[in-house]
């Protein structure tokens, strides 16, 4: 199970990223790419589980967003999703140029209560 480490970085990179307000994350939105291998509902469980121990994120809320493959022809130049391992261009040429489909980010972040910190 490799959502329980991400949940773990996902957290790591946040402590990092904002390390006065990082207590008051209220919302934590991810995008994944349908090639990054992510089970939204595995990776809800892993941060429940996560979350459970950790009494300052009780309240604090995971939404993931799965983006789409999406690959480049330099045939015709245009990019184009990717369906079903479809690697094949509208225009009949096969690319393998994934433009998007394999990174895991952090898109959003919501904190709490902002102005009652400091
Ligand atoms: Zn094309």
């Amino acid at each position: 199970m490799h959502e329980i480490a991400i949940v773990k970085d996902i957290f790591k990179t946040l402590e990092q990223a904002y390390p006065d307000t990082y207590k008051q994350i209220s919302k934590i939105r991810i995008q994944a790419g349908l090639l990054a291998n992510i089970q939204p509902i595995l990776i809800q469980n892993a941060f429940e589980a996560f979350i459970l121990d950790e009494v300052q994120f009780r309240e604090t809320e995971l939404e993931v967003e799965l983006l789409p493959i999406i690959a480049h022809c330099t045939t015709c130049e245009s990019d184009f999703e990717v369906r079903f391992h479809r690697f094949v261009c509208v225009c009949g040429q096969p690319s393998g140029q994934v433009m998007q489909g394999e990174e895991l980010r952090i898109s959003q972040v919501i904190f709490n209560d902002l102005n009652n910190i400091q």
